[in-house]
């Protein structure tokens, strides 16, 4: 790979307070696809600049483009690991059949996103909690106003280190059920990680915000029924001794650390369905005293745990400023692997040498 790194490094000044996503490496990952000269060109790592683009590229105009999202940690004996990126490389040639982007090698994918965060590791910030934030990206270059797929392509990864994304510790956050819009509907791109999607979401966001909830919980498109997902976040119920989350329905995220939950908690013997849950189960069965925890999956919180859930005027409340029992041991054990303080016995860390 063409590697232009500088010869000196810039020094790196990280700001007491990393607000999530401002901060940026020195250096970026670019590769371009043109199908006229054969696919995927000559990749490189190179100081990160400001784009030059025209302004008919497709991605500005239908929207063609695709993004990851993933962590580098520094472990506790010293040494930096992925978490399970060969997944997000997985799930990225997933969305991009379903846009019509090209796919790109999983392999090389994976060597060249090590190699640039080898490049830029000193950026990984060492305190607890802190992490380098991977965001991979591809979108449609080609300057032209027809509709049909691209025949250019720009992948990117940019790399940003964050901070906990609960500074002040584990602290619970509040959902606001809606169903005055829809976030993805089976057979569309909710399953992909698809830009458009999060276009799409802002509006229910901005209202549960503006109620002072923190995030939105969607329903499934077709009944307004079945709970589907959180914003970013995938979502887990905890009914006594049962653990459910929603199935895959074909209009939910695929999440990586949804997946990695639903793997402890079989390590630990519980009972962990993927299954349909109405909203109307939840209510019946909170009034029931049945459902007693409610808890988020996602890259950049890991998890988070929900303490407040509206539902049209019903309002359900779980353990007040305390993190639900379930939600914390596995906040405890997802983080403790992803730093190297708990055996990773599923082989989930990817050590950049
Ligand atoms: C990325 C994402 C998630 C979480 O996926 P992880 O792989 O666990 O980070 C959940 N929902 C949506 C809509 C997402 O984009």
């Amino acid at each position: 790979m063409n590697t232009i790194t500088s010869e000196k490094k810039s020094k790196i000044n990280l700001p007491e307070n990393l607000v999530f996503g401002k901060v940026f490496t020195e250096h970026v990952f670019e590769m371009d696809y043109d199908s006229l000269k054969g696919g995927w060109q000559e990749p490189k790592i190179k100081k990160l600049e400001n784009l030059s683009i025209h302004p008919a590229a497709m991605v500005f105009h239908y929207g063609q483009a695709l993004f990851e999202g993933l962590k580098a940690y520094k472990t506790v004996d010293g040494r930096i690991a992925l978490f399970r990126p060969e997944k997000n490389i997985e799930r990225l040639n997933n969305s991009a059949r379903r846009l019509c982007i090209p796919e790109v090698d999983p392999e090389l994918t994976l060597k060249y996103m090590l190699e640039l965060v080898k490049t830029d590791q000193d950026w990984i910030p060492t305190k607890p909690g802190y992490s380098l934030y991977i965001r991979p990206f591809i979108i449609a270059t080609e300057a032209c106003f027809g509709v049909r797929p691209s025949e250019q392509y720009k992948f990117m990864i940019l790399l940003s280190p964050v901070g906990p994304y609960y500074p002040e510790g584990f602290k619970p956050v509040s959902i606001m059920v809606t169903d005055k819009y829809v976030r993805a509907v089976r057979k569309g791109t909710g399953e992909a990680k698809a830009a458009g999607n999060y276009a799409a979401s802002l509006i229910g966001q901005v209202e549960a915000k503006n109620e002072h909830y923190t995030q939105v919980l969607w329903l499934d498109a077709i009944e307004q029924k079945y709970i589907e997902e959180v914003g970013a976040m995938n979502i887990f119920v905890r009914f006594n001794d049962e653990v459910a989350t929603p199935k895959l329905s074909g209009s939910i995220l695929p999440g990586i650390t949804r997946m990695s939950v639903i793997q402890i908690l079989k390590d630990w013997g519980m009972n962990i369905n993927e299954r349909l849950i109405s909203i109307d189960e939840m209510v019946d069965r909170y009034d029931k005293g049945e459902l007693v925890e409610v808890f988020g999956s996602g890259t950049a919180a890991v998890i988070s745990s929900v303490n407040k859930l509206k539902y049209h005027d019903k309002i359900m409340k779980f353990g007040d400023e305390d993190p639900g029992e379930l939600a914390l041991k596995l906040y405890n054990e997802v983080t403790g692997i992803q730093y190297g303080k708990i055996e990773d016995k599923h082989n989930w860390l990817i050590y950049i040498d």
